[in-house]
This record gives C-alpha cells, sequence and structure tokens, in this order.
C-alpha cells in the first residue's frame, strides 16, 4: 500500500468544529457515554508527523501526541510495516496458551533499554494501570508486605487499585470508591509550591517522607514506594535533585522496593529513554505503557529478575496482554527510536520549547513557571504575582489554540497547567508555529 503523506502544515479551513465535526459530535453526544471527555471537539480523519487532520480538512497541529502515546508519530513507517505482517500471519493465540517470539523480542528490549544493567525480566499487559496493578502485585508477594507509598500530584490510572494510587479526586475518584486498603500518600517535593525553602525541597521532603514512614505505617510493612519520575497528570512536577535517589535509597535500606512508573515519561520523551535515566536511578520495577508501541495498546512491567520470578506460576498474565500485534508495533516503534535518534530529538525539542516557554514567561506573568525535561514540557499558570491557580487563564488559551489549530493538553491538580508532548517526529517549523500561537493566546488574554 502506497505511504500517505501528509503535508506538515497548520490549515484552518473551517471553524473548529467544522460541520462534518460538529454532525459526529451530535452522533457521539447520542451514542457514547457522557462520562467521556474531550480535549479538542473535532474527529480525526489521519494523522502523522506533527498534525491531526480532521473530517472537515482543518490540519491541526498535535501538541500532545495522544498523551505522550505517538511519541515515534501516528502511523510511523516501521510500525506499519511490522503491524501488517503480524496481522496477516496471526492476530491472537493468547501468550499463555501458546506463545510466540514478538512477546519475548519485545520483553528483551525492555530488559535491554530500562535503567540498570542487571539482570531483568518482564511481563506485558494492556494498559499502563494493568502494569501499575500487576507491579503492585509482585511487590507484594516478593516483600510478604502489603503498603504501597505513592505522592500527592501522582497520577496511576482507574481501576480500583490505580485509582486509589491516583492523588486527584474530581474527575478521576469521584463517586468511584470504595478504594482498596494499604495506600499511603506523601508529600511530593513540588519547588514551586513547597511551604519551606525550595532550595530544601528535596531534603526536606525525604525528611518527612521517612518521619510520617517510620511513626504512621512502619517501614517493616512497605512492600513499595511507588513515583512517576515526573508527575504527568498532576502537572509536570520535576522532583528536585536527589528526591529520586533519595526514595531509592530509603526503599533499598528499609527492604521495600522501589518501582518507578514510567507511563508517561518512558520510551525517549524526556530526552533520555526513561525518566530515571537523569539521575541514574536504578528502580527495582517499572512499569511502562503509552509510548511503548506507536498507538498500539501494551503495556510493560520490568524488574529484577528474582523479584519478577518470585510470583507462583501462573500469577500474572491475562487474554489480551502482550498481543502479538501490539508487540509487533513495539518493536517497530523501538527500531524508529533507535535508528532516527529521538532521544537526541526529544532534547532538541526540549531546547526550543525551554527557549521559546521562558521568553513567555518573561513576558506574561501569567506564567509562574515554565518546568519539565526533553519533549515534556509545561507552564503553570497563576494569578500574576502570586501563586495562586489560574485554571481560566489555562482554559482561555488551550480554546484560543484551539481555534487557530493547535492542540494543546491540560494538567495539574490545580487545572491550571498547559503540558506540550508533541510527537518526537514533528517538523521544527510546526513547533515553532505552535509556540508562537501561543505567544498570541498569552498576548489576547
Ligand atoms: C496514563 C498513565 C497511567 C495509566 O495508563 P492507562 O494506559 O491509561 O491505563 C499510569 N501511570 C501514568 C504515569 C500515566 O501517565
Amino acid at each position: 500500500m502506497p505511504r500517505r503523506e501528509i503535508p506538515q502544515q497548520r490549515v484552518v479551513k473551517t471553524a473548529i468544529p467544522g460541520p462534518k465535526s460538529q454532525e459526529l459530535i451530535a452522533r457521539r453526544s447520542d451514542a457514547v457515554s457522557a462520562a467521556l471527555g474531550m480535549a479538542i471537539p473535532v474527529f480525526v480523519k489521519e494523522a502523522g508527523g506533527g498534525v491531526i487532520v480532521d473530517v472537515d480538512g482543518n490540519s491541526i497541529i498535535d501538541m500532545g501526541a495522544g498523551i505522550a502515546v505517538v511519541n515515534v508519530g501516528n502511523s510511523a513507517d516501521l510500525v506499519i510495516d511490522r503491524v501488517v505482517e503480524q496481522v496477516h500471519a496471526f492476530t491472537h493465540t493468547c501468550f499463555m496458551v501458546a506463545p510466540y517470539q514478538g512477546y519475548v523480542d519485545v520483553c528483551e528490549a525492555l530488559n535491554r533499554l530500562t535503567p540498570g544493567k542487571h539482570k531483568k525480566k518482564s511481563a506485558l499487559f494492556n494498559s499502563g494501570a494493568e502494569a501499575v496493578e500487576n507491579a503492585i502485585k509482585v511487590a507484594r508477594v516478593f516483600t510478604k508486605r502489603s503498603a504501597v507509598i505513592v505522592f500527592e500530584h501522582g497520577y496511576h490510572g482507574r481501576t480500583n487499585l490505580t485509582m486509589g494510587m491516583t492523588a486527584k479526586n474530581m474527575p478521576y475518584k469521584e463517586g468511584f470508591g470504595p478504594f482498596a486498603p494499604e495506600i499511603y500518600r506523601m508529600p511530593m517535593a513540588y519547588p514551586f509550591r513547597w511551604l519551606g525553602d525550595p532550595a530544601e525541597c528535596a531534603a526536606q521532603a525525604l525528611d518527612l517522607i521517612s518521619h510520617k514512614i517510620e511513626k504512621e505505617i512502619g517501614f517493616q510493612n512497605v512492600a513499595a514506594i511507588v513515583i512517576e519520575p515526573i508527575q504527568g497528570e498532576g502537572g509536570f512536577i520535576v522532583p528536585p535533585k536527589g528526591f529520586l535517589p533519595g526514595l531509592a535509597k530509603l526503599a533499598k535500606d528499609n527492604g521495600a522496593l522501589f518501582v518507578a512508573d514510567e507511563v508517561q515519561t518512558g520510551f525517549a520523551r524526556t530526552g533520555e529513554m526513561f525518566g530515571c535515566d537523569d539521575e541514574g536511578v536504578i528502580p527495582d520495577l517499572i512499569t511502562t505503557a503509552k509510548g511503548i508501541a506507536g498507538g498500539l495498546p501494551l503495556a510493560g512491567l520490568t524488574g529484577r529478575a528474582e523479584v519478577m520470578d518470585s510470583v507462583h506460576l501462573s500469577g500474572l498474565g491475562g487474554t489480551f496482554g502482550g498481543s502479538p500485534i501490539s508487540c509487533a508495533a513495539a518493536l517497530g516503534a523501538i527500531e524508529t527510536i533507535e535508528r532516527e535518534n529521538l532521544v537526541e530529538r526529544a532534547r532538541e525539542i526540549g531546547a526550543i520549547m525551554v527557549a521559546e516557554l521562558g521568553a513567555m514567561a518573561a513576558k506574561y506573568p501569567v506564567i509562574g513557571e515554565v518546568r519539565g525535561r526533553g519533549a515534556m514540557q509545561a507552564i503553570e499558570l497563576v494569578i500574576p504575582g502570586t501563586t495562586e491557580p489560574n485554571p481560566a487563564a489555562m482554559q482561555a488559551i488551550v480554546k484560543y489554540c484551539q481555534s487557530k489549530g493547535v492542540l494543546l493538553l491540560t494538567a495539574g491538580t490545580y487545572s491550571n497547567v498547559i503540558r506540550f508532548l508533541p510527537p518526537l517526529v514533528m517538523p521544527e517549523q510546526l513547533l515553532r508555529e505552535a509556540l508562537s500561537i501561543l505567544d498570541e493566546a498569552l498576548a489576547a488574554l
């Protein structure tokens, strides 16, 4: 099949949404549960590189990558090739019924690419939440303990256990309880909102956490400390240097496992293959999903071999987990990341965004902070002159940019963060164009 070449340009032909999208939105309202949100009210016809083309012919700059999923771009060549080949060979046998090579290949790749040179093993699942659930299962069996430590602003998914681990009530938890027991939430080292001296944030947070675990839980009861190396949904909160290594040490010194939820930070996004690589932190267990397979559903749990092997035979699994089609896609995506040097590309994208966003922060006091790493950057919006969250500014900016054909994603416990997650294959001129429209939106506030 000849490859589609989608012109890499921003085109706004109709109001957003255009008439065809409006028609589909009406059908959506009639047929789809009203509980599902929609970041931009357009229906997609095709997407690739740095754009999403809607059914009315608008070509929208994609600053979200389907929430850090299509890091290699939509319908990346190698992903298409591998998937098509696999679909023709077979679509499903269930890895636990009759195994296939692709699953093993993906596990080998995860064992090789994740932080640490020690002997690792992996298992595959369908979603990030499922990988996190399995990390807890494994950690509890290995340690014979039950308490799970999580953090303010953390996000780990929407299943019952991971909802309990997630911090933000609305919309993720409201009315969905009761939640699973033995989950304990600790203060997060969030320098911008730290009540003490921001320079002391890491040390003070670690002291507080250590004290709380000892007095409120008991270290001997802790199975796992679970954290995102950069918090995603919570607002791209980058912990200060020393915080993650300190947590990993706290876990190690006390016989608990350090679990890095790399579902959003993984696969070249942060300018390293994984978020933990920045400080050389080596987790006992790592969860992956989003960017792993170029858009097909797949998740991984990777960790120390003796930890991953501690669970009894048939204790882990699932019907669809590690689908051969998703595994084929993952191999295509991983090869793309390595061949096209997307780790380096994420750093270049990051440098452009940091420079441009920094210049905007200097002009517009509504930007309280620019933060992130690599191609995972955000601005936190405040009432000028204060640190008070400004969700209204966030809404206005997103709406303005949508009307000009730029898709932005939001985040943050206080709904006042705009996050930038472009596909790593976005052409530079499109990235700069999206940022200049953001500048216009800030000026128009
Ligand atoms: C998105 C996300 C999850 C949940 O992944 P799903 O595939 O939506 O279940 C878990 N952890 C983090 C850090 C995430 O960003």
